[in-house]
């Protein structure tokens, strides 16, 4: 409604997890079910997953390619997680929040410290599994990874939990519908934050 006024700009929401927590769930369910919001699909060097979908779930870039856009400054953020390289386009996401669009990026805790620093009015929300024995069982369930791969990921996790109190809101995905309500409900009342628009600057990145 709030548009039929003026364009303001859209707001930037950031998720994290550790891996196996249930983001890629949660967020599949939020975007189908609230309008308005826009996927940022990101660039990986990762080898895609069964039934993933290049140009959906992710860009899939050979490392050539993900160092010439690093290099081009083609990021907002990047990061090595897991032994794979993932960057967010800045160009992308620029053009979304400047038309007004709501933009959710699903990015490790290395990547939202570097949004944050680009963008400090960006909505950073971090999902949290219920026990460490259930974030094991889900990624082990899961059956997308090597055991190696699901050993790394569990490693992460520690540290990536380490980064939850930097994060304006903390979800626990124990219960699927009790999570994806939460996160749609964060989603509803930053739109509705008085003069969000105010401080929706454009975003800075710090050039090293
Ligand atoms: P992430 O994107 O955080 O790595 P996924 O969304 O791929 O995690 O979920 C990991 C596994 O856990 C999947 O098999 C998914 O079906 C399952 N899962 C997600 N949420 C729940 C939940 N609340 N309860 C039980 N299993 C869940
Ligand atoms: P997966 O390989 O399971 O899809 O993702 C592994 C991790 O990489 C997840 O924590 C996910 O949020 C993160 N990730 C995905 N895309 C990006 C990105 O563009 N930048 C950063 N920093 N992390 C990302």
């Amino acid at each position: 409604m709030r548009q039929e006024f003026f364009v303001s700009r859209g707001t930037l929401f950031v998720i994290s997890a550790p891996s196996g927590t249930g983001k890629t769930t949660i967020l599949k369910r939020v975007m189908a079910e609230v309008p308005g919001l826009s996927f940022s699909v990101s660039h990986t060097t990762r080898a895609p997953r069964a039934g993933e979908e290049n140009g959906v779930d992710y860009h899939f870039v050979d490392a050539g390619r993900f160092a010439a856009m690093r290099e081009a400054g083609a990021f907002l953020e990047w990061a090595e997680v897991h032994g794979n390289f993932y960057g967010t386009s800045l160009e992308a996401v620029e053009a979304g929040l400047a038309g007004g669009t709501d933009i959710v990026l699903d990015i490790d805790v290395q990547g939202c410290r570097q949004v944050r620093a680009a963008a400090p009015d960006a909505v950073t929300l971090f999902i949290v599994p219920p026990s460490w024995e259930e974030l094991e069982r889900r990624l082990a369930g899961r059956g997308t990874d090597a055991a190696d791969t699901v050993r790394l990921r569990l490693a992460n996790a520690r540290r990536e939990m380490a980064d939850a109190d930097r994060y304006d809101f903390v979800v626990v995905n124990d219960d699927l519908e009790r999570a994806v309500a939460a996160v749609k409900a964060v989603v509803v009342a930053e739109r509705c934050r008085h003069r969000r628009d105010a401080v929706g600057l454009p975003l800075a990145i710090p050039r090293p």
